[in-house]
């Protein structure tokens, strides 16, 4: 049963949410403070990391960046500002997702549910046995499953970094440039600035590295874009 870490100071969301959550079967601690949520994940970690970012002492901000210290664990936000979201799709904070206020429970689910499916793999719970790669193909898209293969297993990555890879391997060879980029993978959030891209792009390379395939896969095109390399 994945445990749900949830921090919401709001009581009359709250309890739609973990009415919502745990009749998904999701068990959940629900704390109303950024100091117990901080308690909470050091006590039991939990599978993934529900957020509100305005809470009476502090915020959901803070609370994620020390979470991200020892952890890699999955975290959404809930956001009622649109000011907010900017600071949460940037990279700085390293979140998967973020829901905007007022949502439906039914939402939120959902987008817990994807995330853990996406994420399950890439951090070793589950085996991925069938998946073979060869050194032309270092990465493999699986649309069905909304995740990434790479090597024996999947890569583990945030929403918007899965949306943008995807987009990469879809068509590779195929430049894409930044304004390109923010209409197919930041559709929903207008207000995205082209660093936004070059910030996921710098992650996505990190995570290419850290599993031993060069940076190089994905091209930077000067005055033009990015790519997904044919020749690697
Ligand atoms: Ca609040």
């Amino acid at each position: 049963m994945p445990q749900i870490l949830l921090l919401e100071d709001e009581p009359a969301i709250a309890d739609t949410l973990l009415y919502a959550l745990r009749s998904e079967g999701f068990a959940v601690t629900h704390v109303q403070l950024a100091r117990e949520a901080l308690a909470a994940f050091a006590t039991q970690p939990p599978d993934i990391a529900i957020l509100d970012v305005g809470v009476p002492d502090g915020n959901g901000f803070d609370v994620c960046r020390a979470i991200r210290k020892t952890s890699e664990l999955p975290i959404v936000f809930l956001t009622a500002r649109t000011e907010e979201i900017d600071r949460i799709l940037g990279l700085e904070l390293g979140a998967d997702d973020y829901v905007s206020k007022p949502f439906s429970p039914r939402e939120v689910c959902a987008r817990v549910k994807a995330i853990l499916r996406r994420t399950a793999s890439g951090r070793g719970a589950e085996p991925a046995a069938a998946l073979a790669t060869s050194p032309a193909a270092p990465l493999r898209l699986d649309e069905a499953a909304q995740r990434i293969a790479c090597g024996g297993d999947y890569l583990a990555l945030t929403r918007y970094e899965f949306l943008l890879l995807a987009t990469l391997l879809r068509r590779p060879g195929r430049i894409f440039s930044r304004a390109e980029l923010m209409e197919l993978v930041w559709a929903e959030a207008p207000d995205t600035l082209d660093r936004t891209v070059d910030a996921h792009i710098k992650m996505l390379r990190a995570k290419l590295r850290e599993r031993g395939l060069s940076a190089e896969l994905i091209q930077t095109h000067r005055n033009m874009g990015y790519s997904l390399t044919l020749s690697l």
